[in-house]
């Protein structure tokens, strides 16, 4: 059926997609082979201090180059690689890619933090914390510079559980985020108990910030987040009216297109080194 869509494989993977023995088979060995020929790429996303608009940090995000068909959105392939257990392979290689450039970064003088995704099968996997504490020892960054963000959904969902594993990762040293927040349901108990560190606040509530609506559920957020001593990154800023609202209203971390869109870790270089240039003079 696929195939008669004309071969797009963007089409292909997206995931609202029935997932059906064939096409989860499909997408099991091309994602096998895009790990092996190393087709799969961290991108890599500014993320600034709402203020001064320094570099602080970057999230990685996961991109499949795919040999014919280019550019496949993680949105289209996660899902799928969930569901079919190669999230592992996948979750493990974004994890040690993510920390081993960071380190990089760090050897030339930039102290930015990394925001790695953690699927709902990579958190739940018992091997994980192991695996963190591999890549850090391994690459001699330190476990504070990293922030692993776990989406509302998956926190919430078997909250009590999720509270243990938390705290697991916690002792390592690492940041917590959840991740999309406002598109879930928190309940504030729970949300007061996780040993999180940061809010993101999802790209929608971003994008409403010009209705009177979405402001209110903004401020609201911010001030719940402030009252919980958590910090908040709001993701998605596109322009300057999101940003003064966001500065205005006290957000403390801004990551969107007007800062820079995820790029290779060369281009992304080139990104700090600029901009630190920019400061010296
Ligand atoms: P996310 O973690 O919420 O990542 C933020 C998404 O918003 C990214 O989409 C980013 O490119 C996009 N974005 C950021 N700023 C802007 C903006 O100003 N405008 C617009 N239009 N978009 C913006 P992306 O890279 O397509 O990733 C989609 C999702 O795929 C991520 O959402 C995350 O849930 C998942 N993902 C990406 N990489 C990984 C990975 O390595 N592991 C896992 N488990 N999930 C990943
Ligand atoms: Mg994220
Ligand atoms: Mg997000
Ligand atoms: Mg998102």
């Amino acid at each position: 059926q696929a195939k008669q869509q004309g071969g797009n494989r963007y089409e292909f993977y997206h995931a609202d997609m029935k997932l059906n023995t064939e096409n989860i088979l499909q997408l099991e060995m091309d994602l096998r082979r895009a790990l092996e020929r190393e087709e799969l790429e961290l991108y890599y996303q500014p993320q600034v201090d709402a203020l001064s608009l320094k570099p602080v940090g970057a999230e990685a995000l996961i991109r499949w180059n795919h040999a014919t068909q280019g550019l496949i959105s993680p949105a289209s392939f996660i899902p799928l690689a969930e569901a079919t257990g190669l999230i592992e392979a996948l979750g493990d290689y974004a994890l040690n890619q993510a920390i081993k450039q960071t380190a990089e970064w760090h050897k030339q003088g930039h102290q930015i933090t990394i925001g790695i995704n953690l699927s709902s099968k990579q958190f739940n996997q018992h091997t994980l914390i192991g695996q963190i504490q591999h890549a850090i020892e391994k690459n001699g960054l330190a476990s504070q510079y990293i922030d692993l963000e776990i989406t509302e959904t998956l926190a919430m969902n078997d909250a009590e559980h999720n509270i243990a594993i938390l705290n697991g990762l916690k002792a390592l040293g690492v940041k917590l985020s959840i991740d999309d927040f406002g598109t879930g349901y928190s309940s504030l108990s729970y949300l007061h108990r996780f040993p999180v560190d940061h809010l993101k606040i999802d790209r929608a509530f971003v994008q409403n910030l010009d209705l009177e609506t979405g402001q209110s559920l903004a401020r609201t957020i911010l001030a719940m987040a402030q009252s919980l001593q958590l910090t908040v990154i709001a993701e998605g800023i596109e322009n300057t009216t999101q940003e003064s609202f966001l500065q205005k209203h006290g957000c403390q971390i801004l990551q969107g297109y007007k800062y820079g869109k995820p790029m290779q870790k060369e281009a992304f270089s080139d990104w700090l080194n600029h901009y630190n240039r920019q400061i010296d003079l």
